[in-house]
């Protein structure tokens, strides 16, 4: 259905992205962590550090958001990306960010080193064509209320223009479950690792919903054979204005990590 290009059949052997020296795709697990949103400069820079002592690999945060409302923090654009960039420059982690609009993509290039397409966009064909073009890594979400085989037709748009580097990230679906924020379909890990070569990560933040069940969610994502993850980490998640019910504090990652090592270890990976 829809896909090819994505699909096992176009490309036996695994896909691998490179982000600098770090290889999404590979045996070794790659952590991504970070604020939802760029909101402040000190606990961004906290945060990073943090994080990187703690073994993650690419720093997340949001410059430009796609919230739900209108009147929710849209995210401060330039300025967080320039944060960014000051904490990219003192811990040496590349970043990833999302783009909402594809006119901003020369503006985020200048920064980021993935290029995030958020769940509520992973149909917006526009978009997807446009970073198609470009010459960065994206990570595309998957939309909280499509099918695998959408998402990986959504994947084929990107591929289509001729940039190969995807990274997918199951992030949770809608069903009538409410006691999480969503529900993360776990076995779309090996669903996809069936039907296509791209590699795939997790992001247990955002179908948890509360930082309670992030651990649980990020441990079952390795044992089912993600490539990675994407944790919303802050140093103080309750001053975030975006995101920071499910945010995990520095000290719990730092907790966590050691226990995904552990585990990546078990299963033949490493982190
Ligand atoms: C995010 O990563 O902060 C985000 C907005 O995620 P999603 O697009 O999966 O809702
Ligand atoms: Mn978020």
């Amino acid at each position: 259905m829809g896909f090819q290009l994505s699909s096992r059949e176009y490309k036996s052997q695994n896909s691998t992205v490179q982000v600098g020296a770090i290889t999404v795709g590979s045996s070794n697990l790659v952590v991504m962590a970070g604020p939802c949103t760029v909101e402040d400069e000190n606990s961004l820079l906290q945060t990073a550090l943090s994080v990187k002592a703690s073994g993650a690999h690419i720093l997340r945060g949001g410059a430009f958001k796609t919230r739900t409302a209108p009147d929710s923090l849209q995210g401060f654009g330039e300025t967080a990306l320039r944060m960014l960039a000051k904490a990219k420059a003192t811990t040496g982690m590349p970043i990833v960010t999302e783009i909402t609009d594809s006119h901003d993509l020369a503006l985020i290039g200048q920064y980021a080193d993935i290029i995030q397409i958020g769940a509520r966009n992973m149909q917006n064909t526009a978009l997807l064509k446009a970073v198609g073009k470009c010459k960065y890594p994206v990570l595309l979400k998957r939309g909280f209320s499509n099918t695998i085989d959408e998402w990986l037709a959504a994947a084929d748009y990107i591929f289509a223009g001729g940039n190969e580097q995807i990274i997918l990230c199951e992030r949770g679906i809608r069903t009538y479950e409410n006691s999480t924020r969503f529900s993360l379909d776990i076995l779309s890990i090996p669903v996809v690792k069936s039907r296509s070569h791209l590699p795939i990560i997790v992001d247990p933040s955002h179908a948890a919903g509360r930082r309670e069940f992030v651990s649980a969610a990020s441990k079952a994502a390795i044992a089912a054979g993600a490539d990675g993850l994407l944790i919303e980490v802050n140093y103080n998640p309750e001053t975030a204005e975006v995101d920071g019910r499910q945010t995990i504090t520095t000290a719990q990652f730092d907790e966590l990590m050691p226990q995904l090592r552990t585990m990546a270890c078990a299963l033949g990976r490493e982190l």
